[in-house]
């Protein structure tokens, strides 16, 4: 028998790969606008679109200046909606950008003042944490978790329901 290669395992999800790094701090998108998915994120399209629901409404493509993300839902041309324009898109991943800026502070924020406290709490000298100090460190953990969290769930749910409105799109139901 040959010898069979050894190949390295191939990762469907980018967060199982070894090199990933969490982001914690802002995601790396280079589209604001439409987070590199070529569709205005639906958060963002309700800003201009009253009422944006993307399972009854056309998609809104992004037009910003520079993403060309939009090229792939180049077979859907049909069901999308071309109303927001280079300028309303540029628009769009600047008020997204600013968003995250904030979240990232909050979280910059709440991780300092959580570190401040364990410090404060495993300093010599304090000799025993109380069980509320317990608590509270507890709390606040699980508060800048659920921030973190939250803000992930949200972008991949939605990204996950985009997916899935488009292949029942392409499938014509
Ligand atoms: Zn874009």
């Amino acid at each position: 028998m040959k010898n069979l290669p050894k190949l390295e395992p191939a990762y469907n999800r980018r967060q199982d790969c070894p090199d990933y790094t969490e982001q914690i701090w802002q995601p790396n998108w280079r589209c604001f606008c439409c987070e590199d998915r070529g569709i205005v994120a639906a958060s963002l399209a309700r800003l201009v679109i009253d009422g944006y629901n993307y399972e009854r409404n056309l998609l809104p493509v992004c037009q910003r200046r520079g993403c060309y993300e939009a090229n792939k839902w180049e077979h859907l041309k049909d069901d999308l909606d071309f109303r927001l324009t280079v300028e309303i898109c540029g628009e769009l991943d600047k008020i997204s950008r600013e968003d995250w800026k904030e979240v990232a502070k909050n979280n910059y924020r709440r991780i300092i003042d959580f570190k401040t406290l364990t410090t404060r709490l495993t300093a010599p000298g304090v000799k025993d944490r109380t069980h509320n100090d317990e608590r509270e460190i507890a709390i606040r953990k699980q508060e800048s978790q659920a921030a973190l969290d939250g803000r992930k769930k949200q972008a991949l749910s939605e990204f996950a329901e985009l997916q899935e409105s488009d292949s029942q799109r392409a499938f014509g139901f």
